[in-house]
């Protein structure tokens, strides 16, 4: 058990609340994420991954930038900008922050994503967490289960996904 919790990663949860995120969203009344610039000179790469045993929670920002005595997590997106985050990326920077507050002990006021047209501030409010916190007990939840259904009919999130290989919901 412990080592399927140790083995929940970012990419596990943006796969996971990709399915759920917009019902989430709908109910928490999430940040959309604000429009803001950034100076990628100040972006300082980990070197390892950030890591919550309590949780059970490990994923790796991109970057972090120092501001005002806080660490910001920055998030790096390819492919097309959205004209708003997606909600599964908005919930990865609040893992992401989430991971920050309990690794150096500040809470982040936000986090970062940066896509290849713009960027934008996602604000870390307790809202936010909360809710994230519900996402991960689901995830939890879904872990002891044997019949979890696909929720979603697209075939690309199935290509790119990491459980392609063994899961018998794909779409091929
Ligand atoms: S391969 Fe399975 S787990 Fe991955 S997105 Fe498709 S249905 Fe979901």
């Amino acid at each position: 058990m412990l080592s399927l919790i140790l083995g929940l990663t970012i990419l596990m949860i943006s796969i996971v609340l990709f399915f759920i995120s917009r019902r989430q969203r709908r109910l928490a009344g999430l940040p959309g994420g604000r429009v803001i610039y950034t100076d990628t000179r100040a972006w300082g790469a980990l070197e390892k991954p950030l890591f919550d045993a309590q949780l059970g929670l490990t994923g790796k920002p991109d970057y972090l930038v120092e501001q005002e005595g806080r660490f910001i997590p920055v998030e790096v997106k390819t492919g097309r900008t959205p004209v708003a985050p997606w909600d599964s990326h908005i919930f990865q920077v609040a893992a992401y922050c989430l991971l920050v507050h309990k690794t150096y002990g500040e809470r982040p006021s936000h986090g970062i994503l940066h896509y290849p047209n713009r960027d934008f501030a996602v604000d870390y409010t307790p809202e936010l967490e909360s809710a994230l916190l519900d996402l991960l007990d689901s995830i939890r939840r879904d872990e002891r289960r044997r019949d979890v259904k696909r929720s979603h009919q697209d075939k690309q999130r199935c290509r790119l996904c990491g459980f392609h290989k063994v899961c018998d919901e794909k779409l091929t």
